[in-house]
């Protein structure tokens, strides 16, 4: 596989590229968006051209870029890899598009935070394979309209939610990932621990995945830090005893929560009474970035029912009160 990185922003760490999976068939979980796939892909490998442009979402670590790496195995091109913050200017983008090869999958990760002159050059590029370019200066400056491959863009985002409508109707294809099932999750850490050749009991595999907060990518990570504890404490071999100390050593709570998702809980409920309150006025008593609670805390907490979205702002739900052992009667405000 062809992997050329055109971004400043490092995707992966060395750790996490041996751990990816490099197909369909060894890609754990998400079902339905396997299959939707697998279809999408065949349908063009029989048409001899190249898929449709596909945009996948979700939460970070659910493995939007590993899909976008089978998709380019799949259908025998090469990877080309950037980010929306690196396409500031769309002559960026147009020097990527314009070194394209037929066949060739163009991966734009956080495609959310591209530029606008960027996002526009890209519409044409995605409808008919060709761009417009300016050439010249002032009164001279003229348009020219050049070709590029045909290639399959795949974009991935955070927030669909931030995507432009016109950007979004040029996917063929959407996957909305979600986060995964427990035993999706064991099976990926059990993968994990193989290829690490780490010795993992079974009962300590399904204490992380249950810990993971249904993504594999910390799933993975805890793996890595229990494996540590593991060779410093004891012998190295994984049991649900060590997996479940070294689990508090780091902090991750018994349902999977970390340091950052209880401050956001604490904050809420010990200095806002529990809510409704804004994520901001979070952000700011946790000193964290707004978009980051977005991104990953919010999505989990609410998914893990401990955190629920009103109009009026962000509440504590009953189950988190009783998962931080806090009473709500004592932080309302008086
Ligand atoms: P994203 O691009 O959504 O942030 P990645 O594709 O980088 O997520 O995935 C993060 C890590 O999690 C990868 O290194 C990969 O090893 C692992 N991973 C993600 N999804 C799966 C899966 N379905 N099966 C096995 N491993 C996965």
């Amino acid at each position: 596989l062809d992997v050329t990185a055109t971004s400043i922003t490092p995707f992966d760490s060395d750790a996490e590229t041996a751990l990816r999976p490099r197909s369909l068939d060894e890609f754990v979980g998400q079902d339905s968006v396997r299959e939707q796939l697998r279809v999408v892909l065949s349908a063009a490998k029989a048409r001899d051209e190249a898929p449709d442009h596909l945009l996948f979402a979700g939460p970070p670590g659910l493995g939007k870029t590993s899909l976008a790496m089978i998709v380019a195995a799949e259908v025998n091109g090469a990877l080309r890899l950037t980010s929306g913050p690196a396409l500031v200017r769309a002559g960026d983008l147009a020097s990527i598009l314009t070194n394209l090869q037929p066949g060739d999958v163009l991966f734009i990760d956080e495609i959310h935070r591209m530029a606008r002159e960027a996002e526009e050059m890209l519409y044409l590029a995605m409808e008919d394979y060709r761009i417009d370019v300016m050439v010249g200066k002032g009164p001279g400056a003229n348009s020219i309209s050049l070709d590029i491959a045909p290639f399959t863009l795949v974009g991935a985002t955070t927030r669909s939610g931030s995507l432009t409508g016109p950007l979004r109707d040029r996917f063929g294809f959407t996957a909305t990932m979600d986060f995964y099932e427990d035993a999706d999750l064991a099976h990926i850490v059990t993968r994990t621990a193989g290829i690490l050749s780490v010795p993992l009991e079974e009962r300590a595999a399904a204490e992380i995945a249950r810990r993971s907060r249904g993504t594999p990518r910390v799933a993975n990570r805890l793996l890595r830090r229990v494996r540590d504890y593991a060779e410093v404490k004891s012998d190295g071999r994984i049991t649900l005893e060590l997996a479940d100390s070294a689990l508090r050593v780091y902090e991750v709570d018994a349902i999977g929560l970390d340091k950052l998702d209880r401050a956001v809980l604490r904050s809420l409920m010990q200095i806002h009474g529990g809510g409704p309150v804004g994520l901001g006025s979070i952000a700011v008593a946790v000193g964290e970035e707004r978009s980051t609670l977005e991104e990953v805390c919010e999505p989990y907490l609410v998914r893990a029912g401990l955190m629920a979205r009103t109009p009026r702002g962000r509440v504590a739900t009953p189950a988190a009160w009783e998962h931080m052992g806090l009473r709500q009667a004592e932080y309302t405000q008086r």
